[in-house]
């Protein structure tokens, strides 16, 4: 199979280099173009990334040469899908709110599908907020969007925040096996790479802990009602329920966001036991579509009494795992828990590839 030319905007950021990272060697899609700001536009993207390379792997000899173009400049990337060079691009800019939402829909609305990271399109109703296990079928939106918005081809999906990554998917296991879930406390220990690089000034971090993150709270709170929601009339209608109330805290961790969670079920109440068997049964469309960024199972449950562990856990399964632990009764809910995983890989590019391969198992990118 030939393989899909794609591209990579805010290729020399933290999430874009994991993009960079995981898609060598990809065997559905090729890294056939990269972007960034304009300080980084013009040069080869080795030249750009030398004494900048963030993680352990390498990446594709062939992207070392590709010259970074300048994200802002859509005309470009227009060029390269007109020449068959780009089929659709992977969004990983840090930039102003404003300037994301009108880059993402000028890529889409030059024909060049959006598979973004950036938050700028989550609440955007159109917009589906994809985590490929849970809800794979809002990716039915697609055609109502392009169809409101004139889009041929392009069009925009994102992807949720990286702190509900933890929690989200063993909850959607316990509300597909039957079990409402009308309240949730959760407290995520989120790690420094979640801010970008070079992120969290090294004196404020360590030996230390910082109760805040900007913006943080909200979205772990309101992100799992759009993916719990409903589509209507072309636009997600979000969920009423569960209510989540959440502390987000940065923590000296360099990957590897950890979440505790406290549950609290409807009348239906399942035992500690039945959660286990849900939980280690729990597979999903990526699964049973064996597509190649799928976790062979997307919950891991650990039995020991002090995992999962970040420094130990966060690389289970490529990474793409969530892994969970210490499912033990809530005093004051009903089930307390701990889940983790991987902020840069499982809750950024590992996520944004499987919802790309998710989509081109669904016939949306060709
Ligand atoms: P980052 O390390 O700061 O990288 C930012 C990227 O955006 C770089 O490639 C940078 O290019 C580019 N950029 C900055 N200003 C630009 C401009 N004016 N025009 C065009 N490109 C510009 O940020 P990150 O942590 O990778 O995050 C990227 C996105 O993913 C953000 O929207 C973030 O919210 C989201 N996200 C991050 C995580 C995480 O764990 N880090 C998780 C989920 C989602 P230069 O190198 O040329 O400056």
């Amino acid at each position: 199979m030939e393989k899909i030319p794609v591209g990579v905007l805010g290729a020399t950021g933290m999430v874009g280099q994991n993009y960079i990272a995981l898609l060598a060697g990809h065997p559905w899609f090729k890294v056939n173009y990269v972007a960034a700001s304009p300080r980084s536009a013009g040069k080869r993207y080795r030249e750009v990334t030398d004494g900048r390379w963030l993680l352990p792997r390498g990446y594709d000899p062939d992207v070392a040469d590709l010259l970074v173009e300048d994200a802002n400049d859509v005309s470009r990337a227009a060029a390269a899908a007109g020449r068959g060079e780009l089929a659709f691009v992977f969004s990983a800019l840090e930039m102003d709110k404003k300037e994301i939402l009108a880059l993402e829909d000028g890529y889409a609305a030059a024909g060049i599908p959006v598979v973004s990271n950036a938050s700028a399109n989550r609440w955007t109703d159109d917009v589906p907020m994809l985590i490929a296990e849970v809800n794979p079928s809002h990716a039915e939106l697609i055609p109502l969007q392009q169809a409101a918005r004139g889009w041929k081809k392009g069009f925009i999906v994102v992807k949720p925040n990286c702190s509900i990554q933890s929690y989200m998917t063993p909850v959607w296991a316990l509300l597909e096996a039957g079990y409402e879930v009308k309240r949730i406390v959760v407290t995520t220990m989120q790690a420094v790479s979640g801010a970008g690089y070079p992120g969290v000034p090294s004196l404020d971090i360590i030996d230390n802990v910082v109760p805040y993150i900007g913006g943080e709270e909200e979205k772990s709170e309101l992100e799992p009602l759009k993916i719990l929601g409903s589509i209507e009339n072309g636009r997600i209608r979000k969920a009423d329920a569960p209510l989540i109330s959440a502390h987000c805290n940065r923590v000296p961790v360099i990957n590897g966001h950890t979440a505790t969670v406290s549950l609290e079920f409807g009348a239906k109440k399942p035992g500690i036991e039945q959660v286990r068997r849900i939980w280690s049964e729990f597979r999903a469309l990526p699964q049973q579509l064996k597509l190649p960024m799928a976790p062979d199972r997307p919950i891991s449950v650990r039995n020991e009494e002090n995992r999962p562990q970040p420094n130990k856990d966060r690389d289970a399964d490529k990474a793409m795992t969530v892994s969970v632990g210490r499912i033990r009764a809530c005093p004051v809910f009903d089930l307390r828990f701990v889940g983790l995983s991987h902020n840069t890989v499982r809750g950024a590019a590992g996520g944004g590839i499987l919802n790309a391969e998710l989509l081109k198992e669904k016939g949306y990118l060709a």
